[in-house]
């Protein structure tokens, strides 16, 4: 009856730092195996539960400067005096394939997606308070107090632009938010413009000969019935 794009779709996630955006996210990959996670390039120092090349592609602060020079990033920005940036890679191509391509990055990218790809689908995760957020934040022990404090004004900052989301997401139980996000991406493949063709599948006489069908069926039956 209709044909569907069969194209991946591309998903902006947004969050505070400590909101526990990689787990959801980290939840999400396990449950569709038909999405993937775009690495992002960054010169920050890599923290103790970073892996490199599967969290982050690390590099110094030349480096990355070397790859703007070299147009290598889709989108990129200086966030708590670091770099961060989605290279261009592979992206097109996980699309094309059908897989839908999650981006993990913070509002001035996702507002830079959303010029060149306005059909994302752009989400905002929210922890459920700032003090669980300051507390997430402090536990996670790698920053100093000046960076959380940083990170606590960035992400102040943040959640006053949810508006520019299509969603907003409460991570208070972390299932649960899973699933919200899972439910958001599978929702919005069932969107009209979505549909590249609307066709007739049966025929008319197709559609009679069933009647009939169904009439032979009935006539069978009460046969059935009287010679009982
Ligand atoms: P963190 O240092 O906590 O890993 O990340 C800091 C912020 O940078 C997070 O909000 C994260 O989503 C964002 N980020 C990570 N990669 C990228 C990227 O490629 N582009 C942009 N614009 N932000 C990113």
């Amino acid at each position: 009856m209709i044909k569907q794009k069969k194209t991946g779709q591309l998903i902006v996630i947004s969050a505070p730092s400590g909101s526990g955006k990689g787990t959801i996210i980290h939840g999400l990959l396990e449950k569709n195996k038909n999405t993937w996670l775009s690495v992002s390039t960054t010169s920050r120092k890599p923290r103790t539960n970073d892996i490199p090349g599967v969290t982050y592609n690390f590099v110094s602060k030349e480096e990355f400067e070397k790859l703007i020079k070299e147009n290598h990033f889709l989108e990129y920005t200086n966030y708590a005096g670091n770099y961060y940036g989605t290279p261009k890679g592979t992206i097109k191509e996980k699309l094309d394939k059908g897989m839908d391509v999650i981006l993990e990055i913070e509002i001035e990218g996702a507002s830079n997606i959303k010029k060149l790809v306005p059909e994302a689908i752009f989400i905002f995760i929210l922890p459920p308070s700032l003090k669980v957020l300051v507390k997430r934040l402090k536990k996670r022990g790698t920053d100093s107090k000046e960076k959380i404090l940083e990170r606590f004004h960035q992400a102040y900052k943040e959640i006053n632009e949810i508006s520019k989301y299509n969603y907003v997401v409460v991570n208070d139980d972390l299932d649960e938010a899973i699933d919200k996000v899972d439910a958001i991406i599978k929702a919005e493949k069932c969107r009209v413009d979505r549909i590249e063709e609307v066709f007739v599948d049966t025929k008319e006489e197709e559609i009679h000969e069933l009647l009939m069908e169904d009439e032979k069926d009935f006539d069978n039956e009460k046969l059935s019935e009287k010679i009982d």
